[in-house]
């Protein structure tokens, strides 16, 4: 028999601490360094011996995440590095299914990658079974992002990643939208977990960090050669700051995805709004997918303007609680016109304004919003 699981917010609290010891602090500490002493470990050769192949901090932080993925976590540079990692794992040449449209920074990797002759890129224009289990004939990797920056396009993960494994295809799921707290994709039988760290996960829009999350050993030493050779690597720093707020992620989740969809409630009933999407919404329509999958709907909410890209634009220019900038997942409140990148896929709409919503009172998060959409005319 398993024995029992504590619970996730339990775990986010106890993961991936030092021993109490007499005296020993109850924190990893932050360690700097870039080398290791080689006589004092030299029975024990799986230890560190330099900066580059490992950090206790970084183990620290690994040792929490993985205990909330259900699997080994590795730190990485930033989630860019982490997908890159992830990318890597697939043969010279190897086939990669990518379905609808996923972050911008994975939407630029992949043809590049391609480009250069390391993988060969499938896309699917939607996300349902029937157009992606055609595709995935050949596949070495199926690669899933739900909910999907900034479209909140729900994939069905079940089916998704049963069809991609029973054809031998790796499956990743970037879960940095519904973080650990939301679904649990390598329960489902998903291979890789991928996170950008920077969001949800250290919580305070102050560092960059990535990681993935794997059972599989020989994955996640594939995984691990990557980022030592291409010292895709995150500071002590970094890691340490986000094990201080993976702390609190199950406080902060709970209370941005209670803001959020209240907000996305209120927002559907504002006439300068054309289009809220938050699987929260009855009509949303990954509402039921949505329900039956993940235990919190997330707290990114994409609305689109009645008014047009300018009205987008003044919006994101007026509120005054609500800061104009781009990343979420942060405790603070923020939103942009996704558009303005030009590296944003074009399926998102011009008029798009995504809303990262933070930890702050619902109602003065409301009113500065609502007052700013009352006068967008
Ligand atoms: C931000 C983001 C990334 C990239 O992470 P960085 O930490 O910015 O490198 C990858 N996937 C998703 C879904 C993201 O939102």
């Amino acid at each position: 028999m398993e024995p029992a699981r504590l619970s996730a917010a339990t775990v986010a609290v106890t993961a991936g601490r030092p021993d109490p010891l007499p005296n020993a602090p109850l924190n990893a500490p932050v360690t700097f360094a870039s080398t290791y002493a080689a006589r004092a470990h030299a029975a024990e050769p799986q230890d560190v011996g330099y900066g580059r192949w490992g950090n206790p901090t970084w183990t620290a932080f690994e040792e929490a995440l993985g205990a909330l993925e259900h699997g080994e976590a590795l730190a990485f540079a930033s989630g860019m590095a982490a997908v890159d990692a992830a990318l890597g794992l697939v043969s010279p040449g190897g086939v990669v299914v990518i379905p609808g449209s996923v972050y911008n920074g994975t939407e630029a990797l992949a043809p590049q990658l391609a480009a250069q002759g390391r993988i060969t890129v499938r896309r699917t224009a939607g996300i349902e079974a029937g157009e992606v289990i055609p595709a995935l004939d050949g596949a070495a990797m199926l690669w899933l992002e739900s909910p999907s920056n900034p479209l909140l396009e729900v994939a069905d993960l079940p089916v998704l990643i049963d069809a991609g494994r029973s054809r031998g295809a790796v499956v990743v799921v970037d879960n940095t939208f519904a973080t650990p707290l939301g679904q649990l994709p390598l329960s489902l039988g998903a291979d890789v977990v991928v996170h950008s760290a920077t969001k949800y996960l250290s919580g305070h829009s102050d560092l960059l960090l990535g990681a993935t999350v794997t059972r599989d050993e020989r994955l996640r030493a594939a995984l691990h050669t990557h980022r030592t050779l291409r010292g895709a690597v995150p500071g002590p720093m970094e890691a340490w700051l986000a094990l201080r707020g993976l702390r609190t992620l199950h406080l902060r989740v709970e209370r941005a995805c209670a803001n959020a969809a209240e907000l996305a409630r209120r927002l559907a009933d504002h006439p300068a709004v054309s289009r809220v999407r938050h699987p929260s919404l009855p009509g949303d329509p990954y509402h039921a997918r949505a329900a039956a999958q993940m235990a919190t709907m997330g707290a990114v909410i994409s609305i689109e303007l009645a008014g047009g890209p300018h009205a987008a634009d003044r919006l994101c220019t007026t509120t005054r609680l609500w800061v104009d900038a781009t990343s979420l997942g942060g405790v603070e409140s923020t939103l942009e016109r996704r558009r303005r990148h030009a590296a944003e896929p074009h399926a998102v709409p011009e008029n798009l304004v995504r809303l990262s919503v933070g930890i702050e009172d619902v109602e003065d998060l409301w009113a500065d919003l609502a007052t700013t959409l009352d006068h967008l005319g």
